[in-house]
């Protein structure tokens, strides 16, 4: 389960404060898929960032799974993400002179994994998003729909329990995004990854179990319903 209450974030200081986050209390449920929907300036990016533990609330918990996200410091944090935790943004942040593989092998070394498995690791990975072929190649030759895959396989590579993911399609075109979002769903399915995504895109939410609308910083609703079959 992953469990928030009364979550509140403001950003800034003194006079220019704005409150991102009201009083966001949740439940949802873990092994499925969560879609969050809403405007833009609605909070979504910043409720991603907080029950990530990417970014601190400034009020209320947060736990994932076992995890007192709200009570770690931050040393505890970024080892919890490292470790449980996959990100993924609309743009996709990757080192363009990077090979392919150092892109994924550095997700490796920063959760600690001994130097000799990471190469069999980072290669299994770019084969689980289908840039196998790619793996000695600069990231900057790739086209989006493949940079996306690869900052996919680099947030996967550490087999995370939840896969949190920003606007994953919002870069790209439909059918680029259509294989991505497959290849999100697929790993739901075969490993049981949580999935919580960020979307404008109906047809995306359409296929998740469990939807949260959100407004003005606030969840105005959440609802489940057997997700539609592709
Ligand atoms: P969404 O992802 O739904 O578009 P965000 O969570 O990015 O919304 O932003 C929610 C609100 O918080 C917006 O009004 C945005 O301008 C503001 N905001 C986001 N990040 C910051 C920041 N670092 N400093 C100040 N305001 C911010
Ligand atoms: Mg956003």
């Amino acid at each position: 389960m992953i469990t928030t209450s009364s979550l509140t974030k403001t950003y800034g200081k003194r006079e220019s404060t704005f409150q991102a986050l009201t009083n966001v209390s949740l439940e949802l449920p873990e092994g499925g898929s969560i879609a969050i929907i809403g405007k833009s300036g609605s909070g979504k990016s910043t409720l991603m960032h907080v029950l990530s533990g990417l970014d601190r609330a400034t009020s209320g918990t947060v736990q994932i799974g076992e995890h007192a996200v709200s009570s770690m410091k931050k040393v505890q944090r970024d080892r919890f993400r490292s470790e449980t935790i996959g990100f993924i943004f609309q743009s996709f942040f990757v080192s363009a002179n990077e090979s392919c593989q150092q892109n994924v092998e550095l997700a490796l070394e920063i959760a600690r994994v001994p130097r000799k498995e990471r190469s069999a690791r980072a290669l299994a990975a770019l084969e689980a998003v289908g840039l196998g072929d790619k793996a000695k190649q600069r990231a900057s030759t790739l086209s989006g729909g493949q940079k996306q895959r690869l900052a996919i396989a680099r947030a996967i590579v550490n087999n995370p329990r939840y896969l949190f993911c920003d606007e994953p399609t919002g870069n790209l075109d439909s059918a680029t995004g259509e294989q991505v979002v497959q290849l999100l769903f697929k790993l739901n399915k075969d490993l049981g990854t949580t999935l919580i995504i960020v979307t404008h895109d109906e047809d995306l939410a359409a296929l998740c179990e469990t939807r949260l609308a959100m407004k003005d910083g606030m969840v105005v609703s959440q609802t489940s319903a057997k997700p539609k079959k592709k």
